[in-house]
């Protein structure tokens, strides 16, 4: 441990099976008052208060031999006698959400992000602080490594040891994984790069570096087009690969990823097939928010409240155009070509066709009202929310396109970016303290010359339809929607499995279920007599048309309740985008410095 720092946290992964790591918090000065400690109630990045102090267990605090009264104050704080110091806390924390928001432990690997392990001392969050990361004590796990991007104290790198940290919000934004990872190493924009991947995988190594590497040098290229020069000194990847999942979480210079086995790329894969495109995607999106979030940042998140929700209407820039610039970016580096990213492009615009909430609520509400509807959805939130990651992004689209056609292609979106980096972002930038919620249109002109505040009123705080198909054309690209393939949107409502039972997920506001009386909830019987299952109800759809009525049994509890539903229309919202080859030249070449 380093001797400068007077806030010294151990921990030790104590008990695997038990999914308990032991922590250790000295503290040589403390409030002679009685100094107050706390957990912070939400991560940032993850916009949902999650009180990860909840899962602090058997806490007590010592002055040498003494013990010191602590008194939990509420549900994420305690505070301790007056003691003129050392103080130390020693608790356990129970790690076992497989997330990459919380803590994680067993014999296979362990996981933390510091807002789920090290105590805040309240009053001392500038100060620096040391870590000292301790291996299980058997000798089954002497194997084991560390990988994290926090300060090394010693000189062996992916050891445990020693690390540090210059305050409490540099030490919460650096995850940490131990355990037997696999290591994928390579270099972008002259900084080295790793991944480490946790869990049993069969991932093509060289491949994955090669292509990474490739979408991170044009991230670093974007933001600074002349220095090239990446914000960080090394950057890490953490990826767990489970079965089935999906998340990511952004950090100064790490992520936290969690990833479907199969979406990794294997050796002799042919091109880039769906799953391993939003793998990248994924990586490609927090490796942008390196930037986007994380150094230049809303004005209401400088500093971050770590004890309450911290509300600003701009997710849909931080967020969205982070969405916009992931896919757009693996275009860019020429990791998939242009039909593919078209693909992806299509997709995001049937996601927000298909939900009914775009025309209740804006994504500006959206960003506000994160902490309560996008990170708490239930039934209710296709009919009532926007996501304003998939139509922020859709906005981002429809900005680029705007400042590039009126520009002749001289000006884009990138020029605002730029623009955020130089003024809030970059190290010694005037604006440090990040956007001010009004501040987006007035930059957005400043850097392209192009005035669009009346569409970014009505296309992030209104409802209007964005105008995608208008705007694409003079890309030379058509945007096509037709019926998908469910047909359940017949019956307006979305399905679901329950125990191999089909059940309404969602009754769409208006649709023909809903006004028929059917409710998320219902457990579907029957249809026009005939016992009810995934592929009966799809076969019996296939022989109906808009307009017939057919007579649904549902249980709602366990009650056995009829409707007379009478069919609409397949909803027609699934797009597809596709590049008009006859465009003229002067189109094309707006497409390819759009795209390519
Ligand atoms: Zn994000």
């Amino acid at each position: 441990m380093r001797e400068e720092a007077s806030i010294r946290y151990r921990i030790r992964p104590a008990d695997p099976n038990a999914h308990l790591f032991e922590l250790e918090l000295e503290l040589d000065d403390p409030d002679p008052a009685g100094q107050r400690f706390a957990l912070p109630a939400w991560i940032p990045g993850s916009y949902m208060i999650r009180e990860f102090a909840r899962h602090v267990m058997s806490i007590e605090a010592r002055s040498g031999a003494r013990r010191v009264a602590l008194e939990k104050v509420d549900k994420h704080s305690w505070q301790a006698a007056r003691c003129r110091g050392p103080l130390a806390l020693r608790y356990r924390v129970y790690a076992w959400d497989l997330s990459v928001r919380g803590a994680h432990l067993d014999a296979s690997h362990g996981f933390f992000n510091a807002t789920s392990v090290f105590l805040r001392v309240l009053g001392r969050e500038h100060d620096p602080c040391a870590v000292e990361i301790l291996p299980p004590e058997d000798d089954a796990h002497a194997d084991w490594r560390v990988a994290t991007t926090l300060e090394r104290a010693g000189a062996r790198p992916w050891g445990f040891g020693g690390y540090r940290a210059a305050d409490y919000d540099e030490l919460i934004d650096h995850p940490v994984e131990m355990g037997r990872f696999a290591l994928v190493e390579f270099e972008a924009a002259g900084v080295p790069h790793a991944v480490a991947i946790t869990g049993q995988h069969d991932t093509d190594g060289e491949r994955l570096a090669r292509d990474l590497a490739r979408i991170c040098d044009a991230q670093v290229r974007l933001f600074e087009p002349r220095a090239r020069k990446a914000p960080f000194g090394r950057y890490l990847f953490l990826t767990t690969v489970v079965g089935d999942g999906y998340g990511g979480l952004e950090h100064r210079s790490s992520t936290a990823l969690l990833a479907a086995r199969n979406d990794l790329p294997h050796r002799g894969m042919k091109g880039v097939p769906d799953g391993y495109r939003r793998f990248l995607g994924l990586a490609s999106h927090e490796y942008f928010h390196a930037w986007l979030v994380k150094r230049i940042k809303p004005r209401a998140f400088t500093p971050y409240d770590l004890e309450r929700e911290n509300y600003t209407r701009l997710l849909w820039v931080f967020e969205g155009f982070t969405s916009y610039y992931d896919d757009l970016m693996l275009a860019r580096s020429r990791v998939i070509g242009t039909d593919d990213y078209l693909k992806a492009l299509a997709a995001t615009v049937t996601s927000v066709a298909k939900a009914p909430g775009r025309r209740v609520q804006s994504v500006a509400e959206s960003s506000f009202d994160a902490w309560t509807k996008y990170y708490r959805q239930d039934e209710n939130s296709p009919n009532a929310i926007v996501s304003y990651y998939a139509k922020g992004a859709l906005v981002a689209l429809c900005l680029d396109l705007t400042i590039r056609e009126r520009t002749g292609g001289r000006r884009s979106l990138d020029d605002a970016m730029r623009l955020l980096w130089r003024r809030h972002g970059r190290p010694g930038a005037p604006a440090p303290e990040g956007l001010a919620e009004d501040g987006f249109p007035a930059l957005l002109e400043e850097a392209t010359g192009v005035a669009l505040a009346d569409e970014i009123a009505r296309w992030a705080h209104g409802t209007d339809e964005l105008p995608l198909a208008e705007l694409l054309a003079r890309f030379g690209v058509a945007l096509e929607t037709k019926a998908g393939a469910t047909r359940e949107s017949m019956l307006g409502i979305r399905l679901a499995s329950r125990q191999g039972e089909p059940s309404v997920a969602s009754a769409y506001a208006g649709g023909p279920a809903q006004r028929a009386g059917v409710s998320a909830g219902d457990t579907i019987v029957a249809l026009d007599g005939l016992r009810a299952d995934d592929k009966s109800i799809k076969a019996l759809l296939e022989r109906r048309n808009a307009g017939d009525t057919v007579r649904l049994h549902v249980f709602r509890r366990d009650e056995l309740l009829a409707f007379d539903v009478e069919l609409g229309p397949m909803s027609a919202d699934e797009a597809s985008l596709r590049i008009d080859e006859k465009a003229p030249a002067r189109v094309k070449r707006l497409r390819d410095g759009w795209i390519r």
